[in-house]
């Protein structure tokens, strides 16, 4: 097992950013993907967003090309096995979590850390499955990862205080800020974020104001970046609703019950920016 060699796991928005800000800090990166295609796509995004770094002259163009030297790619699991972390980055699926998190328990070194970055899954079930589950914990980083500074570090039942070290340590090498969190549904940003969106599109729904109206008032009054429904498109309203679902069943509590208008939209499928439609047209 080497002390500076992280896999990544899932080439997609989230891995490819994680991968990034990894290669970034000196650590040697493997970044694994089921699909040689999307493992393509995802080092072509990050030797993209590494040039727009060099054109906007925060790194130089030297590092940008020692940094993605620091990249292997693959498709095999089996990777992971001289890595002292794992970040799993893998589609939001519980059964595809689970399976790859018991395959990374026999292809890493028993003392490995397994980190998944998911959005909403229970840990402490994604530990579980590992049989070794001291050593696996939540690591959620945010999009776009090399521009976002937090990283929430969710511990599981059994997560170990030397696993939660490790994560908080690798995160001030990423130049990230982690704070921790207990394994409940949704964590804290989303247990926040999600009933704020989904009472958006409840106001949109009840013909309460326009989209726009809804949006500019969230930006201008409360000074959020982006308005709510824009974020939604931005996040994907099949994930949101995704997340609500977990919320909703978790919890049982009503006031997480997902807006039907949401509902509508994922089964039209329009979900947002990555489809051309959501709440607005792209
Ligand atoms: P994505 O769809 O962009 O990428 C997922 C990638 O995982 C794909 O390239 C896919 O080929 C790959 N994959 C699927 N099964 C795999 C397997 N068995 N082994 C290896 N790779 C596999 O998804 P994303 O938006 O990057 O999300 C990844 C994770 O990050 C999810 O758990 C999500 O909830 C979480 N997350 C997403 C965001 C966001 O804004 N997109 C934010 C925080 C957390």
């Amino acid at each position: 097992m080497k002390s500076d060699c992280i896999t990544v796991i899932g080439a997609g928005t989230m891995g490819n950013g994680i991968a990034h800000v990894a290669a970034k800090a000196g650590f040697q990166v493997r970044l694994v993907d089921v699909s040689e295609d999307y493992l393509q796509k995802g080092l072509a995004a990050i030797q993209g967003n590494l040039l727009r770094e060099v054109k906007k002259e925060k790194i130089s163009q030297a590092d940008a090309d020692a940094a993605f030297a620091r990249i292997q790619g693959g498709t095999e699991l089996a990777r992971a096995a001289d890595s002292f972390l794992v970040v799993e980055a893998a589609t939001e699926n519980k059964a595809v979590k689970l399976e790859i998190f018991r395959q990374l328990a026999v292809v890493t070194a028993p003392e490995a850390v397994l980190a998944s970055n998911t959005s909403s899954i229970s840990i402490t079930e994604i530990a579980t499955a590992t049989g070794r589950p001291a050593q696996v914990i939540g690591m959620h980083f945010m999009n776009p990862v090399p521009m976002m500074k937090l990283v929430e570090v969710i511990r599981g039942h059994d997560t170990s205080e030397a696993t939660l070290q490790l994560v908080l340590d690798v995160c001030a090498r990423l130049d990230k800020t982690p704070l921790a969190s207990e394994d409940y549904p949704g964590f804290v940003a989303n247990r926040i974020l999600m009933p704020m969106i989904n009472e958006a599109v409840q106001t949109l729904m009840e013909g309460v104001a326009t989209r726009e109206a809804i949006d500019g008032i969230m930006k201008l009054g409360m000074a959020h970046p982006m308005g709510p429904l824009t974020l939604a498109d931005f996040i994907g309203l099949d994930v949101c609703l995704a997340i609500l679902d977990v919320l909703h069943q978790g919890l049982g509590d009503p006031k997480y019950r997902p807006c039907p208008l949401l509902r509508k939209m994922v089964a039209a499928g329009h979900l947002g920016r990555k489809t051309g439609r959501g709440f607005y047209e792209y």
